[in-house]
């Protein structure tokens, strides 16, 4: 993760924090300075706020723990200054996963409400006094426990990509079709968005953010799920490649440069003894040439680990398999022999097409 901090793991999930976290601290202790609050008084708000974000950590690791249960590998917990993002390598597509990996997070808040409240209630705290409303040593908790609360309601607004509209599209998605469900949950997340851009503007900058985050999150979302959609039923073979330009493993990156210029293709298979055995793309070649000089080996600057697939195996896993591990083309293989390649930008023709003719 880059420009980030890194926090510490829990079972394989790494947590990091993004440097621009510094600044809403930074912003914290600034504007409470020019409002003449006393430096130990900010103390306290910026432990609050630290204490705040534990929690949403805790959150993440709700819905982290949650999709382990199913199978799913959580790559990351990244924190921003609008709060969480653990990073899924994929998403449940069942319903029912859906709905217990994005309720996971809110029902942790929930959790540590309760928890809160029950110490709350024995150390005898009385609200009463709270006539100065400032975080103070002995109100710290009563205000983590309502953030926590605060938090849960927050997350379970129907505003997908949040977890309420993840909720919403799990309900959904078990009477209708998942590219419909989403699209419908995404519509109503946009509409929140520009809600919460609105209110914020007026009272919260850090809502605005939110709202602009919800509102190209769930565009992307909407999109990515109809390209999917699109996809269904389709084989990999309906995309095999099987023209493509080859490299010899050892032949220095002047002949892949030739290469390049002389035809249209941006990625090329690398060849050792007449076997396929890797690839070797446009940004690799240039990269190669930056580092290495155009009398480098091939070999050294090629991805030797291409993603291989059958090829009567589903189109839509495919494709969601080369984009979770960012590779743009794959080996296709039958019974164990090479036959060609798939490429994500001829995937994304398959799909434009398949667009135009559904309409
Ligand atoms: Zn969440």
């Amino acid at each position: 993760m880059k420009f980030s901090l890194y926090l510490g793991s829990y079972r394989n999930v790494k947590v990091f924090i993004h440097w621009t976290f510094s600044l809403l601290l930074l912003w914290i202790i600034i504007s409470n300075m020019r409002q003449g609050i006393p430096m130990m008084d900010i103390l306290w708000v910026i432990l609050f706020v630290l204490a705040l974000f534990a929690c949403v950590v805790m959150h993440e690791f709700g819905h982290a723990l949650a999709a382990q249960r199913y199978g799913i590998q959580t790559k990351d917990i990244v924190l921003y200054p609008i709060g969480g993002v653990a990073r899924l390598e994929k998403l449940p597509e069942d319903p029912k996963q859906e709905l217990w990996v994005a309720i996971a997070g809110p029902l942790v808040n929930i959790a540590l409400f309760i928890i809160l409240s029950i110490v709350l209630s024995f150390t005898g705290y009385n609200i009463q006094s709270l006539e100065e409303i400032k975080i103070q040593p002995n109100t710290m908790l009563l205000y983590i426990a309502s953030a926590n609360l605060i938090l849960a309601l927050f997350n379970l607004l129907p505003a997908f990509p949040m977890d309420g509209g993840r909720v919403l599209r799990a309900f959904l998605s078990i009477k209708l079709p998942r590219a419909k469900a989403t699209q419908i949950a995404g519509g109503i997340g946009q509409f929140l968005a520009i809600f919460f851009v609105f209110f914020g503007l007026f009272n919260n900058p850090i809502l605005v953010l939110i709202g602009i985050f919800i509102f190209l999150g769930a565009g992307a979302e909407v999109a990515h799920t109809q390209q999917e959609s699109f996809l269904k039923g389709f084989k990999v073979k309906d995309a095999l490649m099987s023209h493509f330009q080859i490299l010899g493993y050892n032949a220095p990156l002047s002949k892949a440069v030739e290469k390049l210029l002389n035809s249209q293709a941006t990625h090329f298979v690398v060849v050792k003894d007449d076997v396929a055995i890797g690839t070797i793309s446009r940004n690799e070649i240039i990269k190669g040439l930056e580092t290495g000089g155009e009398n480098a080996y091939i070999e050294k600057f090629s991805d030797l680990n291409p993603i291989k697939l059958d090829i009567d195996s589903p189109l839509d896993d495919a494709w969601k398999l080369m984009l979770t591990q960012n590779k743009k083309v794959a080996f296709i293989i039958e019974n164990g022999h090479f036959l060609g390649i798939l490429d994500q930008e001829n995937i994304s023709e398959l799909i434009l097409v398949k667009t135009a003719l559904n309409q």
